[in-house]
C-alpha cells in the first residue's frame, strides 16, 4: 500500500513550488501512484483503465518489464557518454529505428523531445533550402519553444511573443472543415499561400497525420499527396510529425503518414518512441543531414544510452507483442461500438480517428456542431469515477482523445463503451 503524501499535500506543494501553469486534467486531480500496462493505480489503490496512455506516450504499456529490465540494465552499467565517446546504444537503436522507416530515411539525430525534434527538423529544412518559410496546419501542434510555438496553429496554445516564418493553411477537417473529405481542395490552398505568403520557395511542410492535441481529426485523403508534391515544386522539404500517431498507434501502419501514401524527407518522433522514458528523434536523409556539418551540434541528453536502451527495448516489445496488429484489431472494435454509440445519443456528433487513436467530438447542436464542452467536462469526471481515464483536446475542449497503451484489450474497450453509455444514459 502506498504510504506517500496525500493528494493534498502535493496540491499544497505544487501550488507554492510549482508553476501556476502547469494543468491537471481534474478538478480533483487524481495521485497516480502506480502503473501496470494499461492500467494506473491512485493512493488508495484503486484501479483506473488508462484509455489515454499519457497522452499516447505509453505505446507498450506502463512499467512494461522489457522495457523496465533495459532500462535498470543500462542504467547500472553506465548513464551518460553518447556524446564524445563511442556506446553502442545509440548506434543500435538508430540502426534500428531506421529499418523501420521507407527509402533513404536513415539517418537519426536525438533529442529528449517532441518539441526539440521539431525545432531541429525545422531548422534542417531551412538550413538545406536556404529558405524560412515553412506551411504548417491550422488546429496544429508541434511544441512550445518558439520555432514550434510557430507551427503550433491554436491561440490556447500561442503566447504573445515573436514567432516568424509560419504560414497556417487551411486544415483538412472532414468534420468541421468547408470541403468534407475531399482533400485535394483543401490542397489548394498550399500554391496560394506560397504565392501570395511568401518569395514562392518555402523551407518546407510540417504536419500530423492525425493531429492530436487538435483533438483526433484525421486529415482528409488525398491531402497530403496533393500538398507533398506542391512543396516539392517550391524546393521545400516534408516533414511528417509522428509524435502521437507513430510507432504502431494507427494499427494498419507503423507511421501515420503511410495511411497516406507518402514519403516525407524527415520524420519526427517522441512521446511512444521511449514508453514514457524522455526521448525524440529526427530521421532524415543522409544528404540533408549532412546540413548539421556546417557549425557543431550537441544535445547533451540526446540519445543516451539509458533512453536508446529503453527505445529499442521498445521497438522489440512493439514486435514481439504484435502491438500494431493489437492496436488495428482492438481499436477497429472499438470505433465500432463508439460508432454505435453515436446511433444512441444525439451529444455525440463524430466518432473518428484509426486504430487507437480515436476521438470523440460532442457537440450540443448535431447540425450547429455547436461544442458541447461543459458536457465532455462532466462526462469525463464520471468515466473518472467509474474507473476509465480518457483525454481532452481541440481548440473547444469538447473531443475526448482515446489513446491508451497498445496492448488496450476488447475488455477494456467494453468497460470504457459501456461506462460512457451508463453516464450518457443518466444525463
Ligand atoms: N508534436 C505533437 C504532434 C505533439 O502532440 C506534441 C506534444 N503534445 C509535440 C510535438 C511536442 O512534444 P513534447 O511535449 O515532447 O515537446
Amino acid at each position: 500500500p502506498y504510504t506517500g503524501p496525500s493528494a493534498d499535500e502535493i496540491i499544497s506543494k505544487r501550488r507554492k513550488y510549482l508553476s501556476p501553469a502547469m494543468l491537471t486534467l481534474y478538478s480533483k486531480p487524481l495521485n497516480i501512484v502506480d502503473g501496470r500496462m494499461q492500467y494506473l493505480f491512485d493512493d488508495k489503490g484503486r484501479r483506473y483503465v488508462d484509455a489515454f496512455g499519457g497522452i499516447a506516450t505509453v505505446c507498450c504499456g506502463h512499467c512494461h518489464p522489457d522495457v523496465v529490465e533495459a532500462i535498470v540494465n543500462q542504467t547500472k552499467r553506465l548513464q551518460h557518454s553518447t556524446i564524445l565517446y563511442l556506446n553502442h546504444t545509440i548506434a543500435d537503436f538508430a540502426e534500428a529505428l531506421g529499418n523501420k522507416l521507407p527509402g533513404n530515411l536513415k539517418v537519426v539525430f536525438f533529442t529528449n523531445s517532441g518539441t526539440e525534434a521539431n525545432e531541429l527538423a525545422m531548422m534542417m529544412a531551412r538550413l538545406y533550402t536556404g529558405c524560412h518559410d515553412i506551411i504548417s496546419l491550422r488546429n496544429a501542434y508541434h511544441g512550445n519553444a518558439l520555432g514550434t510555438m510557430g507551427a503550433t496553429s491554436q491561440s490556447i496554445w500561442k503566447f504573445n511573443v515573436i514567432q516568424s516564418g509560419v504560414h497556417h493553411a487551411v486544415n483538412p477537417d472532414p468534420y468541421r472543415g468547408v470541403f468534407g473529405s475531399d482533400g485535394e481542395k483543401y490542397a489548394r490552398d498550399v500554391p496560394d499561400l506560397i504565392q501570395f505568403g511568401t518569395s514562392g520557395n518555402i523551407a518546407g511542410f510540417i504536419s500530423e497525420a492525425i493531429q492530436g492535441v487538435g483533438g483526433i481529426i484525421e486529415l482528409a485523403p488525398g491531402y497530403l499527396p496533393a500538398v507533398y508534391s506542391t512543396i516539392k515544386k517550391a524546393g521545400g522539404l516534408c516533414i511528417a510529425d509522428e509524435v502521437q500517431a507513430g510507432f504502431a498507434r494507427t494499427g494498419s501502419h507503423f507511421w501515420g503518414f503511410e495511411n497516406h501514401g507518402v514519403v516525407p524527407d524527415i520524420v519526427t518522433m517522441a512521446k511512444g518512441i521511449g514508453n514514457g522514458i524522455p526521448l525524440g528523434a529526427v530521421v532524415t536523409t543522409p544528404e540533408i543531414a549532412a546540413v548539421l556539418t556546417r557549425r557543431c551540434y550537441f544535445n547533451t541528453f540526446g540519445g543516451n544510452p539509458v533512453c536508446t536502451a529503453a527505445g529499442l527495448a521498445v521497438l522489440k516489445v512493439i514486435e514481439k507483442e504484435k502491438l500494431q496488429e493489437n492496436a488495428f484489431v482492438v481499436g477497429t472494435y472499438l470505433k465500432e461500438r463508439l460508432t454505435a454509440l453515436k446511433d444512441k445519443y444525439d451529444l455525440i456528433g463524430d466518432v473518428r480517428g484509426r486504430g487507437l487513436m480515436l476521438g470523440v467530438e460532442l457537440v450540443t447542436d448535431r447540425k450547429l456542431k455547436t461544442p458541447a464542452t461543459l458536457e465532455t467536462l462532466h462526462i469525463m469526471d464520471q468515466l473518472k469515477e467509474t474507473g476509465v481515464l480518457v483525454g481532452k483536446g481541440g481548440i473547444y475542449g469538447n473531443v475526448f482523445r482515446i489513446t491508451p497503451p497498445l496492448c488496450f484489450t476488447k475488455g477494456d474497450a467494453d468497460f470504457l463503451v459501456d461506462a460512457m453509455d451508463h453516464i450518457m444514459g443518466k444525463m
